[in-house]
């Protein structure tokens, strides 16, 4: 994670030192107030299912779990509300357009190893378009809930695929919306 290798402040230049500062040994600024702190990044994942009850996934191209099958995903834009990040990864990795059906998850993944996230998954309809993978993703394709592929990286997408096959035992407020939503779209 980079800012543990931050040596300089990005404001002022002057060399960054390990200070205790609100509790916690913190990159601090020799010259002005500058401290780093680090916090998690903000993600966004899409959960998009079609008429069939088929859930999309892309094959990612890139590390960590490369080679693997994700839900579409990734970091939020500064100007972004977190559910147009989930319909832009949508569209970016997948070629798909969607629509949110609601908030599943909010989750924590700290084992990233580019840097810890909170990412929000959005449960989505598909609205058009056939998957064509771009960008991260070298493969996009829907699968049944019944036919997943054994190799699905990051744990919380294994975790969320499987409250997806069974909303029933989802410690969650959302599993109703799971349920509903495989119901019929
Ligand atoms: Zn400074």
């Amino acid at each position: 994670m980079w800012h543990r290798h931050a040596r300089h402040c990005p404001l002022c230049g002057a060399a960054l030192v390990i200070e205790e500062v609100e509790r916690r040994p913190r990159p601090r600024c020799t010259r002005c107030t500058f401290v780093l702190f680090a916090n998690p990044a903000s993600a966004s994942a899409g959960l998009v299912l079609d008429r069939s009850r088929r859930v999309l996934l892309i094959r990612r191209r890139i590390q960590p779990f490369r080679g693997d099958w994700a839900l579409p995903a990734g970091y939020q834009e500064e100007d972004e509300e977190p559910a147009q990040t989930a319909l832009r990864e949508i569209r970016e990795e997948a070629g798909v357009e969607a629509r949110v059906l609601g908030l599943v998850d909010l989750m924590f993944v700290p084992d990233d190893p580019r840097k810890p996230a909170n990412v929000a998954v959005f449960l989505c309809a598909h609205e058009g378009g056939e998957p064509a993978p771009g960008d991260d993703a070298e493969d996009a394709r829907w699968f049944s809930l019944d036919a997943l592929p054994g190799n699905i990286g990051f744990d919380n997408n294994r975790r969320i695929l499987e409250h997806l096959r069974d909303p029933e035992g989802y410690p969650h407020p959302s599993r109703n919306l799971l349920r509903e939503a495989l119901r019929g779209l």
